[in-house]
């Protein structure tokens, strides 16, 4: 812990040093996406995408769990979504799953790699149904004013798989 507070002590001048922006004068500004994924350590959001303050919104759940659309039973998640289509109006979802996630893993018990691996990679294309069903996202996807992305990123080799519908795959961004 100790670790994590002197670095956040020493921020402002880390910031400072390296000329980062941190987003104070363009508070409002449309970040470049909402980005959902694995709450899970190992995945970093901004240095995988080598984003700035100020360019992600992000969600992390257990798994990138999406929860279906409750009308009656808004969620944390589901508030969440709302505002980053309705009020920040991004253009692009990106949902984030990984290799040796917990989430497959005990969905498994099976120790192949490549099972955990394909299992994986359906529960995060799942993920885009889920979130296709949602009020806010469903008329957007209509119009072409928003686009849904599925990645996969290896833990162990840092690189990252999109979903390609017409082949059915995860292939390299
Ligand atoms: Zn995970």
């Amino acid at each position: 812990m100790q670790y994590l507070i002197d670095q956040a002590r020493v921020f402002p001048a880390r910031a400072a040093a390296h000329g980062l922006d941190l987003g104070g004068r363009t508070h409002g500004r449309r970040p470049r996406a909402l980005f959902i994924s694995c709450s899970d350590a190992r995945i970093v959001p901004a240095l995988l995408t080598g984003s700035r303050p100020g360019d992600l919104f992000e969600l992390r759940t257990y798994g990138g769990l999406i929860p279906r659309f409750h009308p009656q039973k808004p969620t944390g998640e589901s508030r969440t979504i709302d505002h980053a289509v309705r009020d920040l109006d991004v253009t692009d979802i990106i949902v984030c799953g990984h290799s040796h996630c917990e989430i497959t893993d005990a969905a498994l018990d099976e120790g192949d790699p490549s099972v955990q691996t394909s299992a994986g990679q359906r529960h995060i294309v799942s993920q885009l149904d889920v979130l296709s069903g949602y009020p806010c996202v469903t008329p957007r996807l209509a119009d072409r004013s928003l686009r849904l992305h599925a990645w996969f990123y290896e833990v162990d080799t840092g690189a990252t798989l999109q979903y390609q519908p017409h082949a059915s795959a995860f292939l390299p961004l």
